[in-house]
């Protein structure tokens, strides 16, 4: 794993290539981890510098396990993008768009959630409705290692999970239809839609490492050159580090990469 602060020429020449975008995970990466998610707040220094380089850089998109509405919310800048459910929503321009494959699964999370609650009533464990996913929270659990087990169990014994996909993530568990989406093909699209000649990619969690093979997918297949940069915490997986190309320490270095970026392509415009 190696620093991008060590890196910032590369990196400067890659920022230098239009038309550029700048996809942004939310949870970890430019909001510190919280108890629960409703407490999470995104910094407001990555705020102000995610609103200048949106108007420097051809797309700067969020992209989330969250709804894309709610993704917007938290981060609050009109002239993003904002992927939620893990790329299977998008939030441009006032409204949600959903692919059509997904909506029939709306029909099937909510009977997921109750009878998955039913299931799970151990203190700590919190199944919250996305509308067509739903993410299990143990975050609060005084075991948590019980509750990853119990929560296991329970996905091996409910029913209408096995018509799902199940993904990790830190202290949770995401239930996800079963059709190809996620923040690798989101990002691809991105990249095609506006044909990025140059992207960086931020994030901290498993789900984000597909977002970074796009990147070195693209970076293969396109005239695209671009990186993928891991935010490190102790709750990182390690996998998230091997596949990066570089990594940050945290939020705080997250806001302080921001500010190095928004000051070059402020030089270079
Ligand atoms: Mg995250």
């Amino acid at each position: 794993m190696s620093d991008a602060f060590n890196h910032l020429k590369p990196i400067q020449e890659i920022l230098e290539r239009v038309p550029f975008g700048l996809i942004t995970d939310v949870d970890g990466t430019i909001s510190k981890t919280a108890p629960t998610p409703q407490q999470a707040r995104v910094s407001p220094l990555c705020q102000h510098y995610l609103l200048k380089l949106s108007s420097h850089l051809a797309l700067v998109a969020a992209i989330s396990g969250r709804p894309a509405s709610q993704a917007k919310e938290m981060v609050g800048i009109d002239s993003m993008v904002y992927i939620g459910n893990h790329g299977l929503e998008r939030w441009r321009g006032g409204k949600t768009e959903f692919p059509d494959s997904t909506h029939d699964y709306s029909r099937v999370i909510k009977p997921v959630i109750k009878e998955l609650t039913s299931l799970l009533s151990s203190e700590g464990i919190s199944i919250e409705d996305k509308g067509v996913t739903a993410t299990i929270h143990y975050r609060l659990s005084p075991e948590p290692q019980l509750a990853e087990r119990k929560i296991l169990n329970a996905l091996n014994a409910s029913t209408w999970a096995k018509s799902l996909r199940v993904i990790r993530g830190k202290m949770s568990f995401n239930l996800l239809p079963p059709i190809e989406a996620d923040k690798g093909t989101a990002t691809m699209d991105l990249i095609r839609e506006y044909n990025l000649q140059g992207g960086i990619y931020l994030g901290d969690d498993y789900t984000d490492i597909d977002a970074f093979r796009a990147i070195h997918t693209a970076c293969r297949d396109r005239n695209f050159q671009g990186l993928a940069i891991g935010i490190i915490s102790s709750e990182t997986p390690e996998k998230l580090g091997t596949e990066a190309d570089f990594t940050l320490n945290g939020v705080g270095d997250v806001e302080r990469f921001l500010k190095w970026m928004t000051e070059s392509a402020l030089q270079s415009s």
